[in-house]
């Protein structure tokens, strides 16, 4: 074949230069015609669209282009030229074709089109193949970008927080274990219990559910930084908001109060969903049109209005007043269920609602206690069809009453004593929050599944390709 420099199908389908050899490699997504002609079309990836190379049959022999069909892979020398069909300007007059990869269509799982989300899902190796997980994978990356270009260009630093914990004091959820000991015939320590001592960090270890203590510690030299990375959380709760591996994107800011908090809540999400309407349009309105035609219009509606802020205690009046019935009960002190969010956000107000001020009792430990008593400065974020989509807080940064707070919950202070430790030492009012990526990728995505916005979902009995 002649040598000629690959085009991407995205540029291809740009350009205007008739007449112009181009070569595209791509994967076929169908092949019909006729004895004379035959018409693919392709796609590589780096679009939504498809573009259409027309071949002239007589000229490759029918023998020859039999392999040719859905999901086989080609190397395609062709003419650019000005398209007669609807709907594309541009299209491609084969000259030269290789065959780099068959899909034999007796075997091949994506040889139909339509399949559920449910089979697909059953087939993570092959679904990024498809229109669906094709725009929503590069609707991924697009938004990850997005969070390292809001905070680079805020001065927000990246760190880098362990994955690898030995801190199981979090309580944000159940952790996964982290051992090489030998499962069938563990070390036992005297009393019968395991020996960590003799595991590889000598100690017990665990994957990390959340980055914040350690970025704590970064926020209190670096003044604001952020972590992106994987979390994990064993807890059995199959919905389809809950993974057991996630990423999450949690900044932290020295000297800021939970006001700041909210508005850098606010502005973060706003600028994501901006984000994505303005790069990622194609792949928007090919989910829109395939699954929520409300789509645009509420990632707009998100972008352009102030988020109602309220307390906790002024939320669950309004639930309880609601006369709305509810599958699991409301009353001051219940930690709000999803259906109770969204109660809020969907029939309420009409709009994100950030929630704070919440009962001491249903949040974390390290949250800063309000004069009541009572409360904590937390700020839940809470989105139309999602429910919470941040849950943030200003920090405890007096080390007595962090001390007290650990000593009631009868934590074990021999794993976090850093935590405390650091305000000892130039302690500073400060605040941040978590973003679990998965949930603004089903926001901006529009899927109501939590498993079809990450490549390989991990859940409750499913580790599956
Ligand atoms: P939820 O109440 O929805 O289970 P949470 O209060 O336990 O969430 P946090 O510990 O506050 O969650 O974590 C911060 C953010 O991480 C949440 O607001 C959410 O966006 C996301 N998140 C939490 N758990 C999961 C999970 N299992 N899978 C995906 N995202 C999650
Ligand atoms: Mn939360």
């Amino acid at each position: 074949m002649k040598e000629i420099r690959r085009t991407k199908i995205s540029e291809a389908l740009k350009l205007t230069t008739f007449g112009e050899e181009v070569n595209l490699k791509g994967w076929v997504r169908t092949r019909r015609g006729n004895k004379n002609v035959s018409f693919v079309a392709l796609n590589d990836g780096s679009t939504i669209n498809n573009i259409q190379i027309v071949i002239d049959v007589a000229n490759f022999g029918e023998e020859f282009l039999k392999p040719i069909t859905t999901g086989a892979c080609i190397n395609v020398n062709g003419k650019l030229v000005e398209s007669q069909g609807k709907g594309q300007t541009v299209e491609i007059q084969a000259t030269e074709i290789e065959i780099y990869g068959a899909a034999d269509p007796t075997t091949y799982p994506l040889q139909k089109k339509g399949h559920s989300l449910e089979f697909l899902r059953e087939i993570a190796y092959l679904r990024p193949r498809t229109n669906t997980f094709g725009a929503v994978f590069r609707m991924r990356h697009h938004m990850s970008y997005a969070v390292h270009k809001y905070f680079n260009d805020r001065g927000f630093y990246y760190f880098h927080t362990p994955i690898i914990t030995a801190s199981d004091a979090e309580g944000a959820g159940a952790m996964f274990e982290v051992t090489t000991l030998d499962h069938a015939n563990p070390p036992k320590a005297e009393d019968g219990t395991v020996d960590f001592s003799q595991d590889f960090f000598g100690r017990q270890t665990n994957l990390t559910v959340s980055g914040q203590l350690e970025g704590e510690l970064g926020a209190m030299a670096l003044g604001a930084i952020y972590t992106f990375g994987p979390t994990f959380r064993a807890e059995n709760s199959n919905t389809p908001r809950h993974l057991a591996e996630f990423w999450m994107i949690e900044p932290e800011v020295a000297f800021y109060d939970i006001f700041d908090n909210m508005d850098l809540a606010e502005d973060f999400l706003k600028y994501l969903v901006k984000y994505a309407l303005d790069n990622c349009i194609d792949d928007i309105e090919f989910l829109a049109k395939m699954y929520d035609e409300d789509l645009v219009a509420r990632l707009k509606f998100v972008v352009e209005n102030d988020f109602v802020r309220l307390t906790y205690t002024d939320g669950v009046k309004i639930l309880e007043e609601s006369g709305h019935k509810f599958e699991f009960p409301v009353y001051w002190g219940a930690d709000l269920q999803s259906e109770h969010e969204r109660y809020l956000v969907e029939k309420h107000f009409k709009c994100p609602v950030i929630l704070t001020d919440y009962p001491k009792d249903i949040k974390s430990f390290y949250m800063k206690q309000n004069e009541d008593g009572k409360t904590v400065r937390a700020m839940d974020v809470l989105f139309p069809k999602i429910g919470e989509i941040i849950g943030g807080s200003e920090r405890e940064s007096d080390y007595d009453k962090l001390l007290q707070r650990v000593e009631e919950m009868e934590m074990d202070i021999e794993s976090i004593w850093w935590y405390l430790d650091i305000r000892k030492f130039g302690t500073a009012p400060h605040s941040g929050f978590g973003l679990g990526f998965e949930r603004l990728m089903l926001f901006v995505t529009g899927m109501t599944n939590i498993r079809d916005v990450i490549p390989f979902p991990r859940t409750p009995n499913h580790a599956e390709y």
